[in-house]
């Protein structure tokens, strides 16, 4: 479709009242300055001023299919006619039929789902359930982690520029898990690697004291934290040490599931089920605010009786599971998962590690499917991040030069510390793949003018 005609005046009033009155997360209010959209389509959003951008952060990591998708729009406004909300102590249509198809897709017996708004309630919840489900009270959490920005789901993050002046979770205990590239474990391949972090966990949980620990909760695949991908063995190593000591196995696919790594959900690679998986995001391809637990039969037991403490106003809203059922039939009509595991394993994969042989700056290529990350360094010896930030704090020129380049070519790019992430939506064309591909290859020169062999 053309671009409508540029409208810069709308758009700087649609500025002015987001400078006024918007308050932005995780920003300091007066150092940001934040694009105005007027809209967006499949993998693509404008601005008013004519200017498009091929959306290589999928939104926060959430457009699965893309913008706009006309069946999924038509479904929440098919809703919206009949019944727009209603309270959950009911059975409602959308609700019971986005459960249906979740709990159909989610592996092993994970076949009861509790609704969310999004992916930090999700965690919370999973992690209540884990706590009321064993009478523990700790938590162990892998350092180099995203969970979400709710008390405990921040604690429990592995990222300490997220717990400045909270007051804290009780029973947050984090550990180490495997990363060769930046091996906490000095391994010199991924079998050691895997071995000493099973080691580790197992020795963490015994000096925490195995029957104080409710759950050992990880992302499937790392994804905010640098998306890495566990070395095989690793999650079933997990798993065991789990059952071993009783301990509720949460796997988080909030942000690797529904597609992203062209599974549905990625823990299928590594054919480990755990007893709680929570997701948000790709559920609905961000449309409607949606997250939700996936609860194992042994859980849901728990809970058969005796009253499950928790709950939300718009758990299972029906807007967000209309958009939902209909965002998975998306998915399985189109083949949206064959879709993204072929783009990574055909153009994504290829196409980022042939640059990452052209740029000295990049120091290493991870993923799957539309799940990928390029880790940018001044030196690919001593792998010295290319800082993001300076001494002072302050922004620090390479990364933002990068990033700059990116959206000079048209190409909206996820930059995370030294990282830039390749997350398209899951149905990104190849063609729109290969664009992507084309921009960075241009950007990442300016990333190479700061590194040791410029
Ligand atoms: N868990 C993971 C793995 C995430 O990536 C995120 C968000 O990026 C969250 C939880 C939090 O989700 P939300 O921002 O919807 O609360």
């Amino acid at each position: 479709t053309p671009l409508p005609s540029p409208d810069p005046q709308a758009g700087a009033a649609v500025k002015a009242a987001d400078r006024a009155h918007v308050f932005h997360s995780w920003s300091a209010q007066e150092l940001i300055d934040p694009l105005a959209v007027a809209g967006a389509e499949g993998s693509y959003f404008w601005d008013y001023d004519g200017n498009r951008y091929l959306d290589f952060a999928s939104g926060l990591v959430f457009t699965n299919i893309g913008y706009q998708h006309p069946k999924v729009v038509a479904a929440i406004q098919e809703q919206a006619g009949h019944l727009a909300t209603f309270a959950p102590a009911f059975a409602v249509e959308a609700r019971s039929e986005a459960a249906r198809l979740i709990a159909e897709r989610t592996p092993g017996d994970l076949d009861k789902i509790f609704f969310t708004n999004g992916g930090a309630e999700a965690v919370e919840n999973a992690i209540r359930m884990a706590r009321v489900h064993t009478g523990r009270p700790k938590v162990l959490s892998a350092y180099r982690s995203y969970h979400g920005g709710t008390t405990t789901a921040i604690n429990v993050t592995g990222d300490p520029r997220r717990w400045a002046n909270d007051s804290g979770a009780a029973g947050a205990v984090h550990f180490w898990t495997p990363f060769l590239y930046r091996s906490p474990f000095y391994s010199a391949d991924e079998a050691e690697e895997c071995a000493r972090a099973l080691e580790h966990l197992e020795s963490t949980v015994r000096f925490e004291g195995p029957g104080t620990i409710a759950a050992v909760i990880l992302e499937t695949i790392p994804g905010t934290a640098g998306i890495m991908p566990p070395p095989p063995g690793y999650l079933a190593g997990v798993r065991e040490i789990c059952d071993r000591h009783g301990i509720v196995f949460i796997l988080d696919e909030v942000m690797a599931g529904f597609g992203r790594t062209g599974k549905w959900f990625a823990t299928e690679h590594f054919d480990v089920v755990p007893d709680l998986l929570t997701f948000a995001k790709g559920v609905n391809s961000g449309y409607v605010p949606l997250g939700g637990v996936a609860i194992s039969g042994a859980i849901a037991e728990t809970f058969a009786k005796r009253p499950f403490p928790g709950g939300l106003t718009y758990s299972g809203h029906p807007l967000a599971c209309a958009a939902a059922v209909a965002t998975i039939e998306v998915m399985a009509e189109e083949g949206t998962v064959e879709h993204a595991a072929r783009i990574g394993e055909s153009v994504l994969g290829p196409g980022l590690r042939e640059l990452a042989e052209r740029h000295p700056s990049v120091g290493e290529v991870r993923g799957m499917g539309a799940f990928w990350a390029l880790e940018l360094v001044r030196d690919r010896e001593t792998r010295e991040p290319l800082v993001p930030y300076n001494a002072k704090g302050e922004e620090n020129a390479p990364m933002a030069a990068f990033a700059a380049e990116c959206r000079k070519n048209g190409l909206w790019p996820f930059v995370n510390m030294n990282r830039t992430h390749a997350v398209p939506p899951c149905n990104v064309s190849e063609a729109e793949a290969e664009q992507g591909l084309a921009a960075l290859d241009a950007a990442l020169a300016t990333a190479d003018e700061h590194t040791t062999a410029a």
